[in-house]
């Protein structure tokens, strides 16, 4: 059968491309190594953080305003409650780059925010404990995806628009000749007139079946739930959260519905291909007792360690996202690169392309993310 469009990928960007594809009317096939959401590449672990006023850059905001606004509809469509208005709690030293670009995208897309002192962030959650060395920038109308059941309702809708998507295989082989594209897993062969690219981790080999040498550096990260007082760390009372410490880039999430505080590390990790095993939370010392002692600083009332997980970032040598064309083959688009914070945008992701597949072209500036900037 040939398609219109095939999306390599099926996680968090290419399922919404998926949707956003099968939703214009495009025949649209969805292949994945897996089954997605699956537990084998960047996507799992219930919960990511939704942030607007961004840290990394007012460049993101306008994306990250819009993917909100799909994420409101994908829940209005659904029927599902997959975003929690938990707010966001960003912590750092005053000077530092990141909370002055909060501050700044603040200011310039009126977006309601609290700079907080440590004292009035220790007496608003009595669950933190923060040195007075840092402020707090309270975001009270970003919040928590659950990220899992975002990529199932984009796939449920997917399929219901007449998608076709192929679990467990993997893709071997890419061909590009005359505006037709062919890939080839181990027991079939397929083709269409374009391809979109959102391979996750394994991006790297699969842009070089494409002719690219992108620099993309696939990481181990790990993340863990602690046990808490729920009067404390609750979703209702207490944030999700980023500090910026002078220790490391620590993130995390409040309990929800009995799961315990989720706690991370964004800066970090080990190298690894991600076509090999990788080492289980707990397998390396340093995985439980760096986020312990996070916890010692910052949260000490959290109490006992109940699991960990390992999961996969893909990292650009500027931490910004590849969004864009293939600069030779226009019927091919990339995501790739999304350097551990990407799920935000999925939404809009999806809808960046859609319409560039569609029209070679979209409304939003995705400039900052061109894959010739390397
Ligand atoms: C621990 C952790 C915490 C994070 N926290 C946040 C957060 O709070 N907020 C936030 O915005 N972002 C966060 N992120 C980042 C975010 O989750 C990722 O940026 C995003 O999920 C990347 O999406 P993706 O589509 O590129 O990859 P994935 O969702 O992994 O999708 C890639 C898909 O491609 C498939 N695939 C790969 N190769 C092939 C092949 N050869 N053939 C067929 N299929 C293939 C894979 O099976 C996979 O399903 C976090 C990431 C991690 C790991």
């Amino acid at each position: 059968m040939h398609y219109d469009v095939i999306v390599l990928g099926a996680g968090s960007m290419g399922m919404a491309a998926g949707y956003f594809l099968s939703k214009s009317g495009k025949r649209t096939l969805l292949v994945d190594s897996f089954n997605p959401p699956h537990n084998k590449g960047s996507h799992h672990g219930d919960t990511r953080i939704i942030r607007h006023a961004y840290g990394e850059g007012e460049k993101y905001v306008p994306l990250a305003l819009k993917a909100q606004e799909l994420w409101n509809d994908l829940e209005k469509v659904t029927g599902k409650q997959l975003f929690l208005p938990t707010g966001v709690l960003n912590v750092g030293y005053e000077k530092t780059d990141f909370i002055q670009n909060i501050i700044s995208s603040s200011k310039t897309y009126s977006l309601p925010l609290e700079i907080l002192g440590s004292i009035e962030v220790n007496k608003r959650w009595p669950g933190i404990t923060l040195p007075n060395k840092y402020i707090g920038c309270f975001e009270p109308t970003s919040g928590v995806l659950k990220c899992e059941e975002c990529i199932e309702a984009y796939r449920e809708l997917a399929e219901r628009n007449g998608a076709a998507i192929i679990t467990n295989s993997k893709v071997k082989e890419i061909m590009v000749h005359d505006k037709k594209v062919t890939i080839k897993t181990d027991d079939h062969t397929f083709s269409a007139n374009a391809l979109v690219v959102s391979a996750g981790a394994w991006s790297g080999s699969l842009l070089s079946m494409l002719d690219l040498n992108v620099p993309l550096n696939p990481v181990r990260k790990t993340f863990a739930w602690f046990d808490v007082n729920e009067d404390l760390y609750n979703h209702k009372e207490f944030p999700a959260f980023s500090f910026e410490t002078s220790q490391g880039h620590y993130y995390g999430f409040p309990n929800i519905d009995g799961s315990g505080l989720k706690v991370g590390r964004h800066d970090g990790g080990e190298t690894i291909n991600p076509d090999e095993a990788i080492l289980g939370f707990g397998e390396l010392e340093k995985d439980a007792t760096d986020l312990r002692q996070f916890l010692h600083h910052y949260m000490p009332s959290t109490q006992q360690l109940k699991y960990g997980k390992t999961c996969m970032y893909t990292l650009t040598p500027d931490e910004d996202f590849i969004i864009d064309l293939h600069p030779t083959y226009s019927n091919v688009a990339i995501a790739s690169g999304f350097s551990g914070h990407g799920f935000k945008f999925s939404s809009v992701v999806g809808q960046i392309l859609s319409e560039l597949i569609i029209s070679g072209k979209t409304e939003h500036n995705i400039s900052p993310f061109s894959i010739n900037r390397f």
